[in-house]
C-alpha cells in the first residue's frame, strides 16, 4: 500500500487529475488549511492560543524552469517579512529541488542565501527540507556552507537511511539545527531500511544521541519531527534522564495530524510547532500523507460521499 501511494506520488498524470478532483481536494483539507498563503496565516494566527507554534512550506519539488525557482524564491522572501511584520512565532521551510537545483546548482544557492538572510534580519530560523536520497549529499552541502555566513540553519534527516547517523554527526559537529523525521520517500533497500520496526529503533538511537549532544552542552537546535507518541514519551523519558530540560529540543509536526497530542505535548510545556504546507502542488505531498497512514484514505471515500450528498 504504501509503494502504491508513493508511487502515485511521482505519476504525472494523475497529479494533474487528482487536483481537479473535488472529492480529493475535500480530503486534503483535513492537512491544508487552504491554496494561500494567506490561508496558511489564518491557521499559524490560530495557534499560539493553544501553546503552538508554527512553520510554513509552500508545496512544490523539482521546479524545471529558473523564472518559476526565482519566483518561489521571492515568496519565501516576501512571506518572511509578512510573518516578520506580524511579529508571528512562524519558520519557514525549504526544499532545495523547490528553489532550482534540478537545473543550475549555484542559482539555487544564491536563492537559499537570499531567504536565510531575509530569515536572519526578521529572526527567524530556516529550515531545510531532506528530499529522495540522491539529494542528501547537495542539502547537507549546501546547509553547511550556508551556516558560515547565517548561523540560523538547519536541515532534515531520515532515520530510514542507513548512512544518517554519519549525517548527523557531521550537522552536530558544525552546530546545524536537525529536525529528525523517519523519512516520507520510496528509497531501496541499498540505502534506507526496509522495515517499520527498524526505522522506528534507529529514530530512538538517533534521538537519544541529539539529546545526548545537547546535555554535553552542543549548540544544535534539536527537532524531533513526528507523530509516533511511543517515541516521544520515549525521548522526553530520555531528556529528563538526562537533565535537559524541555524547550532545549522540540517536537514538529503536520498541521491535522495528532491535534490532540500536539494539545497534550503543549499543556505539558514541551515546545511543540506545528508545520502548515499550502500551496497549489500538493498531489505529491498529499500521496505521501496516504503512504503514511492508508487508514486516510478512509477520508478520501468519505468525502465522495459527503460531496454527494451536497450536490
Ligand atoms: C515537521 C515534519 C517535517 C517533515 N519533513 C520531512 C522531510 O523534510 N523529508 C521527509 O522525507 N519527510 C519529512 N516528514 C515526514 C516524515 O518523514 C514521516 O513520513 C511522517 O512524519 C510520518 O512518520 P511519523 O514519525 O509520524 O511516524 P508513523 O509511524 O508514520 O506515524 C505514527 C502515528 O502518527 C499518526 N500519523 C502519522 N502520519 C500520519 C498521516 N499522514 N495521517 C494521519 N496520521 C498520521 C498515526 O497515528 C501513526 O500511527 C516530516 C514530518 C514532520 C512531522
Amino acid at each position: 500500500m504504501r509503494a502504491l501511494f508513493l508511487a502515485a506520488s511521482n505519476s504525472k498524470w494523475l497529479r494533474e487529475h487528482g487536483v481537479r478532483a473535488g472529492f480529493v481536494r475535500r480530503a486534503v483539507s483535513t492537512f491544508m488549511p487552504g491554496e494561500t498563503f494567506d490561508e496558511m496565516l489564518v491557521a499559524a494566527r490560530a495557534l499560539p492560543a493553544q501553546g503552538l507554534a508554527s512553520v510554513f512550506t509552500r508545496l512544490g519539488e523539482n521546479v524545471a524552469d529558473l523564472a518559476e525557482a526565482q519566483a518561489v524564491a521571492d515568496h519565501y522572501v516576501d512571506g518572511i517579512k509578512r510573518i516578520r511584520f506580524l511579529g508571528l512565532a512562524c519558520e519557514p521551510s525549504v526544499k532545495p529541488t523547490q528553489l532550482g537545483l534540478d537545473i543550475d546548482r549555484a542559482s539555487a544557492r544564491v536563492h537559499l542565501q537570499a531567504i536565510a538572510a531575509q530569515a536572519q534580519a526578521a529572526g527567524r530560523y530556516l529550515w531545510i527540507d531532506m528530499e529522495q536520497s540522491s539529494y542528501v549529499d547537495v542539502t547537507l552541502d549546501l546547509t553547511e556552507e550556508l551556516r558560515a555566513t547565517y548561523p540560523g540553519v538547519g536541515v532534515c534527516l531520515q532515520a530510514y537511511l542507513h548512512r544518517t547517523r554519519a549525517d548527523l554527526v557531521r550537522m552536530l559537529r558544525i552546530g546545524a539545527g536537525v529536525r529528525l523525521v523517519k523519512g516520507a520517500y520510496l528509497e531501496p533497500p541499498a540505502v534506507a531500511l526496509a522495515q517499520k520496526s527498524d526505522v522506528d529503533a534507529n529514530y530512538i538511537g538517533l534521538g537519544r544521541t541529539m539529546l545526548d549532544d545537547r546535555a554535553r552542552g552542543g549548540g544544535s537546535r534539536i527537532v524531533f519531527g513526528t507523530h509516533d507518541t511511543k517515541i516521544i514519551d520515549h525521548l522526553i523519558r530520555h531528556a529528563r534522564a538526562t537533565r535537559v530540560p524541555a524547550g532545549d529540543y522540540e517536537f514538529h509536526m503536520l498541521y491535522g495530524i495528532q491535534r490532540g497530542e500536539q494539545a497534550r505535548l503543549a499543556a505539558a510545556r514541551e515546545h511543540v510547532r506545528v508545520l502548515i504546507a499550502y500551496g497549489t502542488y500538493w498531489f505529491p505531498w498529499y500521496m505521501r500523507r496516504l503512504a503514511e497512514r492508508p487508514a486516510n484514505v478512509w477520508f478520501v471515500v468519505k468525502s465522495v460521499f459527503d460531496g454527494g450528498r451536497r450536490r
